[in-house]
């Protein structure tokens, strides 16, 4: 979901942008428009998440997916390996990768319980020569987080933060790099957004493309070529909502309530499961499942005729899975209850 207030804001300006006669769509990546609307989101989104000085935001392309090369490519750095935390399908993705480009060592996997948990740091096995740690903080298919930031000391630490970014207050300071795929819970899709320590900069693989490398993008103010201009624009409003709702502290208030009592609802029920360790459940992804799963696609059709779209669960693991990202409102998190509730009473 986007914020309906975002998407109204929008369509107002749809046609023509504070009066220039032109649509964002239109404008010329490098006019003064144009620039003062970029420039507008990084102020934005470096203020409500507090990132500090030292650290580049840049606004790429192609995705999370693209930044499971772009991270070993350019944070190898003359080393051989990298740590990689292994809590589910997006990790896998990730450990596929970078294993074109170097030696992984997976430090801890939860796979041996079906990823059902985040194995804790005291049991994680670090590769001292390691180039950097990487982890996925959310897990969007399994609904799985971690509540904690892992502490890797001066070895740069690397989170994939697609589907929690924005979600609630971090420290960026602990972190090397942070990337999110925008789709999830910053804007629309086709924009990806990089926070990376200067440092880190610099040291690309030798044959890098210069798209893929951190440099090219960090010197040119993600303007070495044309930047998703329309996603970037709208990812800016979205700051400016959270800025409205009370910055990352207030998104973190209504999330934690959105997730809590569903998942109090769904623990108390008798029809529904959600088989997470409690202690590692996503704010964001809460997948579940029915007691008897031939009844999955009646709950599925009827839910959609309720208006509460979207709840199959992801085709790797079936089931259900509400997504419960910022924009969702905490009344959605409500009807979504009473109708699984009201489903229950039906079929029980
Ligand atoms: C959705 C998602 C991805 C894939 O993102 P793309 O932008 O489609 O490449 C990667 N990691 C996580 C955690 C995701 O949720």
């Amino acid at each position: 979901m986007l914020p309906a207030e975002v998407l109204e804001h929008a369509a107002s300006e749809m046609m023509d942008w504070h009066g220039c006669g032109m649509s964002v769509m239109e404008m010329s990546h490098r006019g003064k428009e144009f620039v003062s609307i970029a420039e507008k989101a990084e102020k934005d989104l470096r203020e409500i998440m507090n990132i500090p000085g030292n650290y580049k935001v840049l606004f790429l392309q192609g995705g999370a997916t693209s930044q499971f090369a772009m991270v070993p490519m350019n944070l190898l750095r003359g080393k051989k390996s990298a740590d990689y935390i292994n809590t589910g399908q997006w990790s896998k993705k990730a450990i596929a990768e970078a294993r074109r480009y170097c030696n992984v060592n997976v430090a801890a996997t939860s796979e041996a319980d079906n990823f059902m948990n985040v194995p804790p740091q005291s049991e994680w096995k670090h590769n001292p020569d390691a180039a950097y740690v990487h982890y996925t903080p959310n897990e969007t298919i399994g609904g799985v987080e971690f509540h904690f930031i892992p502490e890797t000391g001066s070895v740069p630490l690397v989170a994939d933060m697609s589907s929690t970014i924005l979600s609630r207050p971090i420290d960026v300071s602990k972190f090397g790099v942070i990337y999110a795929g925008a789709q999830k819970n910053i804007g629309p899709a086709g924009l990806t957004i990089v926070i990376i320590r200067e440092d880190l900069i610099g040291e690309a693989v030798a044959g890098t493309p210069l798209m893929f490398s951190y440099k090219t993008h960090a010197e040119n103010n993600s303007m070495y070529n044309t930047p998703p201009t329309y996603a970037w624009y709208i990812a800016g409003l979205v700051f400016e909502w959270i800025k409205n709702k009370g910055g990352l502290a207030g998104m973190a208030g209504i999330n934690k309530r959105k997730a809590e009592k569903l998942y109090a609802f769904i623990d108390k029920s008798d029809m529904y499961r959600n088989p997470v360790d409690p202690a590692c459940r996503s704010w964001m992804n809460v997948p579940f499942t029915l007691k008897n799963p031939d009844l999955d696609g009646r709950f599925l059709e009827q839910a959609k005729t309720a208006g509460l779209a979207a709840l199959k669960g992801h085709r790797s693991v079936g089931g259900m899975r509400a997504s419960i990202y910022n924009a969702m409102p905490e009344e959605g998190v409500d009807a979504l209850i009473a109708f699984m509730q009201e489903f229950e009473k039906k079929n029980i």
